[in-house]
């Protein structure tokens, strides 16, 4: 076994690493760059090498560096996580030409897998399922829509090097296969430094379904079942779960098996996703194979109970696996969130900026996470924005989603915006308790973008009656303050209005042996708590049910989130809502006439000028804010009466760009 391992990677995934080596009783190596310098993973690690600057290539990418640093540490063995070099054929060629083992599949394997092409023939020869299509390299576009009409109608067009949803693109006439094959040819070029583009059927209600195998280099390869990731945006994954609520035990085997077949044609050995893409009548076909550790590999621990980087480092050791195919057996169910450093009500742009205040779900029996972070860390722009993934475990999919809901409900995370109110809502939707998901799942339930989770009546009371006793026990601890006025009489009778905007609600609040007795609406609620003033997490059994809900006072308001939902709210004696009610009410300006900034960024371009007519849809500016540009397009047909702003101009968040007439 080795003594000493790096992990080529940074964030989550390298802490992930670091702690089974910890277990294993491994040393473990870090490399980092400039923006680095005081992670996570750096703190976790025995040893830190210094590799560069802050943009990957420049650091995490480079393969020489590393090396270096294995040499300097003596470290053995190499840990690429996934992204970065984990499926870079050079990279494990120049570690094994240093004599460092890479832990992940034989050099040539990554290379074989590593092109959507040629890994599709490969599959097509080991007699594995494949999406129909055309396997060759597309000149132009004219050739692109005589292949589209080929295949027929949709069809995906896709980069040969693609990876992370880029360089993809569903056409469904021969102007959009033109468009699109434009497009990804250039995305392409630009991500992947490889304009390969090759064309093929687009599989209608998709789900993505993809096969967990383990080989070891003596000829043994298993499978151990499925996850699925279909609910995705942009072609990205954003929750997974394992099992799939979709297969039945016939097609699971009948995946496992092509899985394994396709992992024994290659000489597979390590761990290794085989995706495949499955239609509405449980066809499936396979998309590609990832030579590496998949992100979403924690669904697949719980339900196995196996730790699969403890496994890799094994194999890459040259152990034989102890286990076989009939002693894999899947217990219970887990489901995956990721948390991302975004903002979903602004279009999911991603969010920069320091943890402020971090503090993540408690981990152990039904809930996991994994997070290479802490309270006062920046998130910065230079890698992924992916803050921490949440794991819910339970006997089956209902429970399991409690437990994720639960824990997502006590993440606490200001500074940054993140995206845990729209994973809620994606979980409390009715059709994903139905299991019915596809890749379409997002687009199709939130067509206009999120806006926040809707609330349900019994997320309303619990918040108002959370509120009022927030506000019952500040309002005691003012009157006791000497030299400040007492409650008078009819507050201590605990009598409260919950006023949101527009909305009041009378709660009533008495305080009890172990917490207190509330009546919000028609809800009467017996909390048991020991919240205490200033926490921000009101942890509570509400009339015996574990609830949690996230508490701020922001000046005279309070701001209460739970369930997906966020409210800001008054609380009030009933006297101060009624007076409250006479005053005049201050409008915000009407900003419908206005294109905003959506960012703080700069205004690149303005394509309309005074006076000009436009349509829904038409571009009307690009914003440059975090080296992307961001396209503003017209939300409905209009004049344009004028620009507030011009070309070069930086920009605040919200700030009028164009005035329509
Ligand atoms: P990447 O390597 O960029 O992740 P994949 O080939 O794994 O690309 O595909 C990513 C996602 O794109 C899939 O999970 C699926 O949602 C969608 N997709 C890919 N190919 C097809 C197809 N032929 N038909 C329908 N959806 C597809």
């Amino acid at each position: 076994m080795f003594s000493k391992i790096l992990i080529a990677n940074r964030g989550e995934i390298a802490c992930r690493v670091m702690k089974t080596c910890r277990a294993m009783g491994i040393k473990t190596v870090a490399v980092y760059s400039d923006a680095d310098a005081d992670a996570l993973h750096v703190r976790e690690a025995d040893e830190a090498v210094h590799i560069g600057a802050p943009p990957a290539a420049q650091s995490y990418l480079l393969v020489d560096r590393i090396v270096e640093a294995c040499r300097k540490t003596g470290a053995e063995a190499v840990h690429p996580g996934y992204g970065f070099l984990s499926e870079k054929e050079e990279f494990a060629a120049a570690l094994k030409k240093a004599g460092i083992v890479f832990i992940g599949p034989p050099v040539k394997v990554v290379a074989a897998m590593g092109d959507k092409i040629e890994s599709k023939k490969l599959a097509k020869k080991a007699k594995v399922n494949t999406v129909p299509g055309y396997l060759g390299v597309i000149k132009d576009d004219k050739e692109a829509v005589k292949i589209a009409h080929e295949v027929g109608y949709p069809v995906m067009i896709k980069a040969s090097a693609g990876g992370g949803g880029k360089g993809m693109r569903v056409a469904r006439s021969d102007q959009e296969v033109r468009e699109g094959f434009r497009a990804a040819k250039s995305e392409a070029k630009s991500s992947f430094a490889d304009d390969r583009v090759f064309i093929e059927k687009y599989i209608e209600h998709p789900r993505h379904i993809e096969i967990q195998v383990l080989a070891d280099s003596h000829g043994n390869t298993i499978h151990l079942g499925e996850r699925e990731c279909s609910i995705q945006r942009r072609h990205q994954k954003v929750i997974e779960e394992a099992p799939s609520p979709f297969l039945d035990p016939k097609t699971r085997a009948a995946m496992g098996a092509q899985a394994v077949a396709l992992a024994e044609a290659v000489g597979y050995a390590s761990a290794g996703t085989v995706e495949f893409i499955v239609d509405a009548r449980k066809h499936f076909y396979f998309l590609e194979m990832n030579t590496r550790l998949q992100v979403e590999h924690p669904v697949t621990e719980m339900v196995t109970g196996l730790d699969l980087v403890e496994q890799m480092i094994r194999i890459a050791a040259g152990e034989k696996l102890k286990i076989k195919q009939k002693d894999v057996e899947l217990k219970g169910w887990a489901i995956e969130a990721r948390v991302y450093a975004e903002e979903p009500e602004r279009g999911f742009l991603p969010s920069i900026g320091r943890l402020v205040k971090y503090r993540e779900p408690a981990a152990g029996g039904a809930v996991r996470v994994d997070s290479g972070v802490f309270e006062g860390a920046e998130i910065g722009m230079f890698y992924d924005p992916m803050i921490a993934k949440v794991v819910g475990y339970g006997a089956d999919r209902q429970e399991a989603t409690a437990a994720l809901r639960d824990a997502l409900d006590s993440f606490y995370i200001r500074g940054v915006g993140h995206n845990i109110n729209f994973l809620t809502a994606v979980l409390k939707k009715p059709r994903f308790a139905t299991g019915k998901l596809s890749t379409n799942f997002i687009a199709e339930e939130f067509p206009d973008g999120f806006g926040g989770a809707k609330a349900e009546t019994a997320d309303i009371n619990l918040i108002n009656a959370v509120a009022a006793v927030v506000h019952h026990q500040y309002d005691q601890r003012d009157g006791a303050i000497s030299g400040r006025i007492r409650p008078a009489p009819e507050r201590a009778g605990g009598q409260w209005v919950v006023a949101n905007n527009g909305d009041r609600h009378t709660v009533t609040v008495a305080e009890t042996a172990g917490g207190y007795a509330v009546i919000a609406g028609e809800a009467s609620v017996e909390f048991a708590t020991s919240w205490r003033l200033g926490d921000p997490l009101f942890l509570a059994a509400a009339n015996g049910r574990q609830v949690t809900v996230q508490v701020e006072r922001v000046g005279t308001h309070y701001r209460l989130s739970h369930g997906g939902v966020q409210a800001k709210l008054r609380v009030l004696p009933p006297r101060a809502a009624e007076l409250l009610a006479q005053m005049p009410v201050k409008r915000p300006p009407d900003m419908s006439r206005f294109l905003l900034s959506p960012m703080p960024g700069l205004l690149v371009s303005l394509a309309v000028e005074t006076g000009q007519e436009v349509k829904a849809g038409q571009e009307m500016a690009i914003v440059e804010a975090m080296k992307m540009e961001n396209l503003l397009r017209a939300e409905r047909d209009g004049r344009v009466a004028k620009l507030h702003a011009k070309p070069g101009d930086s920009l605040a968040v919200d700030q009028p760009i164009v005035e329509f007439a």
